[in-house]
């Protein structure tokens, strides 16, 4: 059988040239190039497989049935930030917005001079060429704009925030902003619906709700994993399972999930869990006379990579549903349920920004990541800063006043009284953030002592064992990182084919 889903009891024994664990953007991508090239592959997902018109429509609901801990993972540090990340087949692409952007080419030059890595530009880039191809990348159509992306677009005309159009895996969105909770209309070309059908019709296996607990080794040599599924709906354990691998083992978990399981499975090197980075985001909500609607249109469609180099920040659209939206009013009785009708008129626009503050992925209790983040007070100058800008595009834009939700100051601010904003206290538990940009945990390198995979993902030390996801990642990039960790997890796949 192709698909084996959740087993009550009866152990599982299986078996496949290739072995990956995860079904993301990384696992994903790794396993068709494996599957293309004639082998044998075995997908093992934590999650399990839902069918786009099983996806939920509320994001309670979201977080229920395909986030990772019900996306209630967080940083242990000054603050508590969420930290999100999908677990179902097909991973965080089913719940993220499809934004797509090329490796910039200063990267390479950082991950050269930096980390020893060479020679990947070109293939990165060949290999973006071939995913814009294969899962339908276009800029978003006018027709599934909806007012929050207009908005931005009108604010760019009128103050010269270095905005576009944003481009995405997406085939004839209809703007039905209902990307964050998967998009029911199958328009996201989120893995589930290409590349892991992709792999069972060239022979490929899945177990879904699989979450695998340790890779099996042969002396130095990865033969497998191991591990008990878990009940999509109790997550009462059930049957062990065994998935062996004749030439080797993906792990492409995600950059929360991949170090706990390396170092689960017996790899105690510092570097494991090393090197955690982020795009910590944050929104400011533009109040606006005009009715936004945010639940219509793309839910992101527009941002800008003006301030990326100096400030270190991506801006962008993004459009929330109601019950997110008004987590963040303010006040009780008759006037929150004013601002809570006023959502037709909040536009939200975010920044994400390249951090520089580094932390760490550990294995806490029943294999829970555990991250130790903290902003320093240079990020949360460039954080703050970040704010400052969204309410500047707001006011080019119209908006009456500006939502900063940052605590201690005023809880909503005019356009004349953005100084009270950019002088706001710097401690983290003031502001609200979230992380779902992540790096590191496994990163790539030369050097054996500061990093746990070689520059072509291959862990040092070890014989058929390999990352592919985001993990690998030795620094944050500063744009949206799908398109990046695909195309290193394809040219990851050929090396261990032996495709130099
Ligand atoms: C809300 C949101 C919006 C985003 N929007 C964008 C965007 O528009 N564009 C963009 O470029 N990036 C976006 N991102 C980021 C992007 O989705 C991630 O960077 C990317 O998916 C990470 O790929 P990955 O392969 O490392 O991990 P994932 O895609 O998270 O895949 C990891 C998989 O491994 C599985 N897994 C975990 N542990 C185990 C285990 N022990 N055994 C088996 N399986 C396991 C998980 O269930 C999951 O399926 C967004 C992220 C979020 C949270
Ligand atoms: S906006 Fe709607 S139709 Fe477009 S990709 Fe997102 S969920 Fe799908």
């Amino acid at each position: 059988m192709s698909h084996v889903p959740f087993q009550e009891r009866g152990d599982v024994a299986v078996e496949a040239d290739y072995v990956v664990v995860g079904t993301g953007a990384g696992g994903a991508a790794a396993a068709v190039t494996l599957a293309r090239s004639g082998a044998s592959v075995l997908m093992v997902e934590a999650g399990p497989w839902r069918d786009p018109h099983d996806y939920a429509w509320s994001t309670y609901g979201a977080m229920r049935d395909m986030m990772d801990d019900w996306g209630a993972t967080i940083t242990m540090g000054r603050a508590l930030w969420p930290v999100v990340q999908a677990r179902l087949v097909g991973g965080t692409t089913v719940i993220n917005s499809a934004i797509c952007v090329r490796t910039p080419e200063d990267i390479f030059g950082e991950w050269a001079r930096n980390h020893g890595i060479t020679g990947i530009q070109e293939r990165v880039w060949r290999f973006q060429d071939q995913l814009e191809d294969e899962l339908c990348v276009a800029e978003t159509a006018p027709a599934a704009m909806g007012r929050s992306n207009e908005l931005a677009l009108k604010a760019d005309a009128a103050g010269n925030f270095g905005g576009h159009v944003i481009k995405r895996y997406a085939k004839g969105c209809i703007g039905s902003g209902q990307c964050l909770q998967g998009c029911r209309e199958m328009k996201k070309q989120s893995t589930n619906l290409n590349y892991v059908p992709e792999v069972l019709r060239r022979g490929g296996q899945i177990l879904s709700s699989a979450p695998a607990e340790r890779i099996l080794f042969e002396g130095r040599r990865a033969v497998g994993v191991t591990g008990r599924f878990v009940h999509p709906q109790t997550r009462a354990k059930g049957a062990k399972f065994t998935a062996r691998a004749r030439k080797g083992v993906f792990v492409a978990a995600s950059v929360t999930h991949s170090p706990v399981l390396l170092r689960r499975s017996g790899l105690t090197h510092a570097a494991v869990g090393a090197g955690f980075r982020a795009h910590p985001g944050t929104g400011v909500f533009g109040i606006y006379d005009e009715p936004v609607d945010q639940n219509f249109g793309v839910t992101q469609g527009w941002a800008s990579t003006k301030y990326r180099e100096d400030a270190g920040l991506k801006l962008e659209t993004l459009s929330i549903p109601m019950e997110m939206a008004i987590s963040r009013l303010a006040g009780g009785g008759r006037a929150f349920m004013e601002r809570v009708v006023g959502y037709r008129h909040i536009a939200m626009w975010v920044h994400a920004l390249r951090a520089r503050s580094v932390g760490t992925v550990g294995a806490g209790w029943g294999g829970k990541p555990v991250i130790r983040y903290s902003f320093d007070e240079y990020d949360m100058a460039r954080f703050r800063a970040g704010l400052v800008k969204m309410s500047e595009m707001h006011f080019a834009a119209g908006a009456r006043v500006v939502i900063p939700g940052v605590h201690g100051i005023p809880y909503s601010l005019g356009p004349t009284e953005l100084d009270v904003l950019a002088n706001a206290p710097l401690d983290p538990k003031r502001y609200v953030a979230i992380l779902s940009h992540l790096f590191g945990g496994c990163m790539m390198g030369t050097d054996p002592t500061r990093s746990v995979c070689d520059t072509r993902g291959k862990v040092h030390g070890h014989e058929g064992l390999y990352v592919a996801d985001a993990s690998l990642m030795p620094d944050n990039i500063g744009v949206n990182p799908q398109h990046t960790i695909m195309a290193l997890a394809m040219i990851v796949a050929e090396g261990a084919l032996g495709i130099a």
